[in-house]
């Protein structure tokens, strides 16, 4: 039996919190190679989603990721609201229509948010952005799929590559955002957006497995 709509929006109000408890190490993160307000950002976006997200008594899954989508873009601002927001979007229509979410659904809904990401960022793997975070967690979902994985272990692949992917930012130079102005000295520094990804990425799991 596949996940439902009650996932998503449990997978919504448990990143809120998510992002609430983190915001201080978000922003510690966009300190040395940003400008200090990743945290904030987020957390100001999902902290708006949440009472829309009760407003919204009945809705789909496709529904639930597209209003996380219009609130990220009208509040988060910086990089990472178009970022997100385009990517919530595109995992919005990519379930389009469907009462069920099966593993395919799942991967299909990280599939789009990667791809959305990519189509208005334009970020190489390897860059030192949250698509070092979002790729793995895409073909580790797949692979999972492939594999004949449920749901919630699909779910879990994903969120365990993109914590991988998070850290594994560290030791590269910035291509893309602010971070890229610092060349070299980039190095050893946690890319924020794929620390908050992982975080959203383990958030899906753990709606999951509620
Ligand atoms: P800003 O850089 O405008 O202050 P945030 O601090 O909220 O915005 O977000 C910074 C994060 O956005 C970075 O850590 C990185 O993961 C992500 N980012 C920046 N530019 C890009 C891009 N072109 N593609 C993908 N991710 C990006
Ligand atoms: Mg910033």
């Amino acid at each position: 039996m596949g996940l439902t709509s009650e996932w998503a929006r449990a997978w919504v109000a448990l990143s809120a919190k998510v992002i609430a408890e983190n915001r201080v190490e978000l922003t510690a993160l966009d300190r040395p190679i940003g400008d200090g307000d990743h945290g904030e950002n987020m957390n100001r976006g999902f902290t708006a989603v949440v009472p829309k997200l009760d407003s919204l008594a009945e809705g789909s899954a496709a529904d639930i990721l597209k209003l996380v989508a219009m609130t990220l873009i009208s509040t988060v601002g910086g990089a990472a609201g178009p970022l997100y927001g385009t990517g919530y979007l595109k995992a919005a229509g990519a379930v389009a229509g469907q009462d069920e979410l099966d593993g395919a659904s799942l991967v299909a809904i990280l599939a789009a948010a990667r791809d959305g990401i990519v189509l208005r960022g334009k970020a190489l793997v390897g860059e030192k952005t949250m698509i070092d975070a979002w790729t793995p967690a895409v073909d580790a979902a797949a692979e999972a799929h492939a594999a004949g994985k449920s749901e919630l272990e699909i779910l879990q692949a994903a969120a365990s590559a993109a914590e991988a992917g998070a850290v594994a930012t560290e030791p590269l130079i910035a291509r893309k955002g602010r971070a890229s102005y610092l060349g070299e000295r980039a190095i050893g520094h946690r890319d924020p957006g794929a620390q908050s990804t992982a975080l959203l990425l383990r958030a899906a799991a753990d709606a999951a497995a509620a």
